[in-house]
């Protein structure tokens, strides 16, 4: 692609970082922001510093908050003895908007993948193992996406789990092999939720 301007090309460069975005989608939306009027730029460019330099991680849950605890660890009517493990703050939403659970969540931040070099030390797995060691915990709920990165958390967290007395499931996979829970629709994943599982692996 060759640019009339540097300006141009390291505005489109830096929109064609982002996923899903190519080339020519960066210079559209680049092209738009340029008819637009100063002010609303400046809005634009400024709810994302402003996202990156005040949002703050939920101190229970990790879940993607403007407190240091939010909405809903601070709510009286979430169950704080279900506590819903999820990859990241998609999910959280996905699971909201459901409107089927009342637990409470934690979110890992992303998944064991090796291939990616993720290990556990890299997620928030530790922070889970410390909610449930401090009691009053009596189910977790590993709500993972179905593929082999979310079936190597949910055996991995399993483990770590084992020695604690408390209900370990999965939800149940209404969900195709290699689904994302984000993409699920409301009802299936509402149900899948309601209808959870015992997690049991099956060795050898
Ligand atoms: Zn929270």
């Amino acid at each position: 692609m060759h640019f009339s301007s540097k300006l141009l090309e390291q505005a489109v460069e830096e929109f064609g970082k982002l996923p899903g975005v190519g080339k020519k989608t960066a210079l559209r939306l680049v092209l738009h922001l340029l008819k637009q009027s100063k002010e609303d730029v400046n809005r634009f460019s400024q709810a994302f510093t402003q996202l990156k330099e005040h949002i703050k991680y939920c101190k229970h849950c990790f879940n993607i908050s403007d407190t240091d605890t939010c909405e809903i660890c601070q709510s009286p009517k979430r169950d704080r003895t279900t506590i819903c493990v999820v990859e990241d703050t998609r999910d959280v939403m996905a699971i909201e908007n459901t409107n089927q659970y009342q637990g409470v969540y934690h979110v890992l931040g992303g998944l064991i993948s090796p291939m990616d070099g993720v290990g556990p030390a890299d997620l928030r797995i530790d922070g889970l193992v410390d909610r449930v060691r401090q009691g009053d915990i009596k189910e977790v709920i590993l709500a993972l996406s179905a593929t082999m990165e979310g079936d190597t958390t949910i055996f991995y967290l399993y483990r770590k789990l084992q020695e604690f007395s408390i209900e370990v499931s999965t939800i149940a996979r209404g969900i195709a092999f290699g689904g994302e829970l984000e993409y699920v629709d409301e009802v299936t994943l509402g149900r899948s939720i309601m209808t959870r599982v015992p997690y049991e692996r099956k060795v050898g």
